[in-house]
């Protein structure tokens, strides 16, 4: 007799569990199923390990600063043992946090595997059987390693292994700039491992403004050479790996590959859940309300194959949660967009890209290379740009390589679903010395190139408007 449910989780990740919080408040008969290991994809071994590699590194890298001022005298030694265990403890310390919220579930938890046996059905790999009237798939994804690279894979890491490592090799060949890759390589290469990173693609970071790529590029070139367009094969010379790029090679002690990451699917079983399936295999349903088509299955997380980041995950799983078990689900509007890689400087992009935008756009734009602050940080790299409708001033996009550029793209990120114009927005304060004063001279220089009439004189409120 198979347990009857009203909504069965399929994945403990973020998505999962933040899915479980809207449930609550619809019914006490759900059931949360993960294979494990438990603790979530963002606290094992994504967001949080890899943040804190990046944290050492950079922390690092303010002491060489002092160094070549001849302010701090030390000889720069680093444990890198001692790092990837400082890295480990701290994660423990947040995988914690999820493992307890799960153990506190009681019988609305059962660790097993799940995959369909027909459309409201699940088997479990325990040999239970589940019936529920809604199931959630939140079973998040893993890292893709090409096929042909199954040979090299005793010197291969992914993001999944290479906190696990007890120290950093020496040398190191990061295959994949997108955010991840150019996070874990910078902070290697600012551990003092020698490290080259590489991308078949022209551009890095998911940055689409080509003037913010090549000032990005530029900066991040001086932490470990990145070699774009460049469609690497790997072979064997002796205890290394020669990754070889046209007519050129490098043989290394390890390769982190971060060429991708692909749905969790594959146990499920989909075919059994009788739901239309995309090109990729996946179901086909609506991200508005995260329903999957004529099916009372909705979908939650990375698995949905499309922003693969974590307030995405958690947004889906609080409309998943909320609508397993309404008549008629409800259609939510998705926040801005936004992205960011946490290297140095930080590559974000915000609401539309240049590409995407089809009004007459004025391009605001600032150099952080004399910018106040960014020169006392010793940080002064970069560029951001800022897109806004030249008919009404209407800030649109915007995409940037700077210093702190996590706090400027969220600020922008706000003011673009705010529906703000870059008159409106210059009406706030600008504290100094911040890099924020930045932001300040792209957003004058957009406002100089708006058709519509702005008040001339300074950009404050008039007390008789
Ligand atoms: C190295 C790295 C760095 C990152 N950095 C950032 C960052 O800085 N900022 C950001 O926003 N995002 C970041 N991300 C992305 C973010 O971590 C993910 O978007 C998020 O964790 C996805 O959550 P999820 O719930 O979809 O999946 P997960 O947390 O992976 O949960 C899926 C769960 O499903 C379970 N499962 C799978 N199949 C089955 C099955 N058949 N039966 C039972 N259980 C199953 C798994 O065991 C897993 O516990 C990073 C990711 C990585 C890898």
């Amino acid at each position: 007799m198979p347990r009857q449910v009203d909504v069965a989780i399929i994945g403990a990740g973020t998505a999962g569990l933040t899915a479980i919080k809207e449930i609550k408040n619809l019914t006490k008969n759900y059931l949360l199923i993960d294979r494990g290991p438990l603790g979530t994809t963002c606290s094992r071994v994504g967001c949080m390990p890899s943040k804190v590699l990046l944290q050492v590194a950079h922390d690092l890298s303010r002491v060489k600063v002092l160094k070549a001022l001849n302010i701090y005298q030390g000889d720069g030694t680093i444990d890198l043992s001692e790092a990837m265990k400082h890295v480990r403890k701290l994660r423990d310390y947040f995988v914690n946090f999820a493992v307890e919220e799960i153990k506190e579930m009681g019988d609305h938890f059962i660790q097993a595997e799940a995959s369909f046996l027909s459309p409201g059905r699940l088997k479990l790999d325990n040999g239970e059987e589940v019936e529920a009237k809604a199931i959630i798939i939140a079973t998040g994804s893993s890292p893709v390693i090409p096929k042909e690279w199954d040979k090299f894979k005793d010197r291969i890491v992914t993001t999944d292994s290479l906190f696990e490592l007890k120290t950093l090799d020496k040398s190191w060949a990061v295959i994949g700039m997108g955010p991840l890759g150019l996070e874990m390589g910078q902070a290697m290469a600012l551990l003092g491992c020698d490290v080259h990173g590489f991308d078949k693609n022209p551009m890095l970071g998911g940055l689409k403004d080509e003037i913010v790529h090549s000032e990005a590029l530029r900066s991040l070139q001086k932490s470990f050479p990145i070699h774009l367009k460049a469609d690497v094969k790997l072979s064997r010379i002796g205890s290394k790996i020669r990754v070889s790029w046209g007519d050129q090679h490098r043989d290394v002690d390890r390769i982190l590959a971060a060429v991708g990451r692909k749905a969790n699917v594959g146990s499920l079983n989909l075919k059994a859940a009788r739901c239309p399936l995309d090109e990729k295999s996946l179901p086909v349903f609506d991200p508005d309300t995260m329903k999957v088509k004529d099916a009372a299955i909705f979908l939650a997380g990375d698995m949905d194959g499309q922003k693969m980041v974590l307030h995405e995950a958690a947004d889906d799983g609080r409309i998943a949660g909320f609508n397993a078990l309404q008549e008629h689900p409800i259609r939510f509007k998705r926040k801005v967009k936004i992205g960011i890689t946490f290297s140095s400087p930080n590559l974000c992009t915000v609401g539309q890209s240049l590409k995407d935008i089809k009004e007459p756009v004025a391009i605001g734009e600032v150099s952080f290379t004399k910018q106040g602050r960014s020169v006392i940080m010793d940080e002064n790299e970069g560029m951001l740009r800022v897109y806004a409708d030249k008919k009404t001033g209407l800030i649109l996009g915007a995409e940037l390589a700077a210093p702190s550029g996590e706090h400027l793209a969220h600020l922008l990120a706000h003011a673009i679903g705010q529906k703000q114009k870059v008159q409106e927005l210059l009406r706030f304060p600008f504290y100094h010395p911040t890099v924020e004063e930045g932001l300040r001279t792209a957003l004058r220089k957009a406002k100089k190139q708006l058709y519509c009439k702005v008040d001339p004189g300074p950009d404050l409120d008039r007390c008789d408007a």
